[in-house]
């Protein structure tokens, strides 16, 4: 497996374009409430690399950025209004949403806030209740 390869994306009208490159740090969903309410949907699929792996191409003066507490930087094509990556300075990691690469194939490593999950999913996935230890979390899993 090349470490070299990159996949591209695209906000819904394509003003903002951008590249991530190498493997992901992580996959997986978050239920949680911040994710449902800023996303309009029921779980957040995420794709976590480090900044340095992702790459604006085209439109960076279109992107919006709002930050509701210092942990996720939520940032969104001003033109479109679709939802692109969010930042988290605290993990140094950038989530790009997984529907944002559609040929990078995603595959879920982990649930997590899935204590606050309004859609359970049965797919023998690990669920963590809040976040990994290695992220500052409690690391503590619960049944699905
Ligand atoms: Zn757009
Ligand atoms: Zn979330």
């Amino acid at each position: 497996m090349s470490n070299n390869r990159s996949y591209a994306g695209s906000c819904f009208c394509g003003a903002v374009q951008f590249t991530v490159s190498g493997e992901p740090v992580g996959m997986g969903y978050c239920h949680c409430e911040s994710c449902r309410s800023w996303s309009a949907g029921p779980v957040n699929a995420f794709t976590l690399w480090k900044p340095e792996a992702v790459n604006i191409t085209k439109g960076r003066d279109n992107i919006g950025t709002y930050h509701k507490n210092e942990s996720s930087y939520r940032k969104w094509c001003k033109i479109c209004g679709g939802h692109i990556m969010t930042d988290h300075p605290g993990m140094g990691l950038t989530d790009v949403y997984a529907a944002m690469l559609p040929d990078l194939p995603f595959a879920a490593g982990v649930h997590v806030n899935y204590q606050e999950t309004v859609l359970p999913m049965k797919d023998g996935v690990t669920k963590l209740k809040a976040f990994p230890k290695e992220l500052g979390g409690s690391g503590i899993a619960i049944p699905e």
